[in-house]
């Protein structure tokens, strides 16, 4: 043996053991990780507040993880996919080894059914991963935005094509000059209708188009409620209906004094409109429970179904049609309200009864507690 062979077998040895170690160590790393990316409970908790709906299958289609969105929705019940649409399209990707795709109409826990698109793909090691995303929200913007240019194509044509009439109509009765007076009064009305509905297309594009808070100003709210009562003043006198109003002292809003002035004086041209001879419409303003600034336009006139109550803000829907042409509504007066108090943080909302009255409540955030934003 050479004086070297103790010292080889020694560093022999310890080169082993350390490679022992090492590879131990590398061992219940790699079984630590492989523990931390694969447990169901690790994954569930990734998973679960993704807003996307999210399902991580197993090689043989056992539910091993989803995002809460996902159970929300329904498409999964204990360990299983939910709905044929669904579990053709998990088969397609299995069979085709490719991402499937679909669009996919889901009765989930609203009453509006939820539209996913969905893309399933299998992975390598056969599991496979189901991701859907809410494309509800888009699909109703445009179909929102469809319906509103076939409804201000119709709105305009009906007082355009009125006045082209009338003005034949007068030309032909020159000779008589009663009925030339009658028609252009007709005309009159139907070319200020016109307008009416021009301005509040385009205060409705403006205000989807401006954020109110990039230039905001302290607005004082009881100063807010004489401007709109001013407004509609004649149109209440005209329509023999009382109007008061009642403003609680000091209290501001931050915004756009010319937007506020507006959704205010569009819900009291409303209560007023919508009341009969003898009415009371009231003008209040207060502090909410939760610190709101509250602005109330109450009445006591026809009032609302519920059922109608759901659709008012929508533009261009009217309970009665007639009745509002008469008294030179548009159908768009409740939705730049509704615009006007999500622009400014807050929300409008209504109580209504038919026959008793109904009460719209304007609640936007207390201006005096962060100045100007
Ligand atoms: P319009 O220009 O027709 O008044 P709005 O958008 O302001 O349009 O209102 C939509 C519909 O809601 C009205 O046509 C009317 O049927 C109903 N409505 C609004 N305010 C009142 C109210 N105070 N009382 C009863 N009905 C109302």
């Amino acid at each position: 043996m050479t004086p070297f062979a103790p010292a080889l077998l020694g560093f022999v040895l310890g080169a082993g053991i350390g490679a022992l170690v090492v590879w131990l160590l590398v061992r219940r790393a790699a079984r630590q990780v492989r523990g931390q990316i694969i447990n169901r409970h690790h994954l569930g908790e990734i998973l679960g507040p993704l807003g996307a709906a999210v399902v991580v299958l197993s090689e043989s289609d056992f539910v091993l993880a989803t995002s809460t969105f996902a159970r929300r929705l329904g498409i999964v019940r204990g360990s299983a996919i939910v709905g044929t649409e669904l579990q053709h399209l998990l088969a397609e990707a299995r069979r085709t080894g490719q991402v499937a795709r679909a669009e996919i109409r889901i009765a989930g826990p609203a009453e509006e059914p939820v539209v996913l698109a969905v893309r399933v793909l299998v992975l390598s090691n056969q599991a496979a991963v189901l991701i859907g995303e809410d494309r509800s929200h888009d699909l109703r913007f445009t179909e929102t935005r469809r319906d509103f240019v076939a409804n201000i194509t119709h709105e305009l044509k009906t007082p355009i094509g009125a006045i082209g009439l009338l003005a034949e109509a007068a030309e032909a009765a020159a000779d008589d000059p009663d009925a030339v007076r009658s028609f252009l009064g007709k005309l009159t009305r139907e070319a200020d209708r016109l307008n009416e509905l021009v301005s509040q297309i385009i205060a409705l594009s403006r205000l989807q188009a401006v954020d109110p808070l990039l230039d905001a100003q302290l607005v004082d709210v009881a100063g807010l409620l004489s401007a709109a009562s001013t407004r509609c003043a004649h149109q209440a006198e005209a329509g023999q209906v009382s109007l008061s109003v009642q403003a609680e002292p000091g209290l501001v809003i931050s915004g756009d004094p010319g937007e506020l002035e507006t959704a205010v004086t569009n819900l009291a041209q409303n209560a007023v409109a919508y009341s009969e001879p003898g009415a009371k419409v009231a003008l209040t303003s207060g502090r909410g429970a939760d610190g709101m600034i509250e602005i109330r336009v109450s009445d006591n006139g026809i009032g609302i179904s519920e059922a109608d109550q759901k659709r008012i803000f929508e533009r261009f829907f009217r309970v009665d049609a007639d009745r509002s042409r008469a008294t030179g509504g548009t159908g768009l007066g409740l939705s730049i309200v509704k615009h006007v108090a999500a622009a400014h943080g807050g929300e409008v909302t209504v109580w209504s009864r038919v026959g008793q009255g109904s009460t719209f409540t304007l609640r936007l955030p207390d201006g005096s507690e962060g100045g100007t934003r």
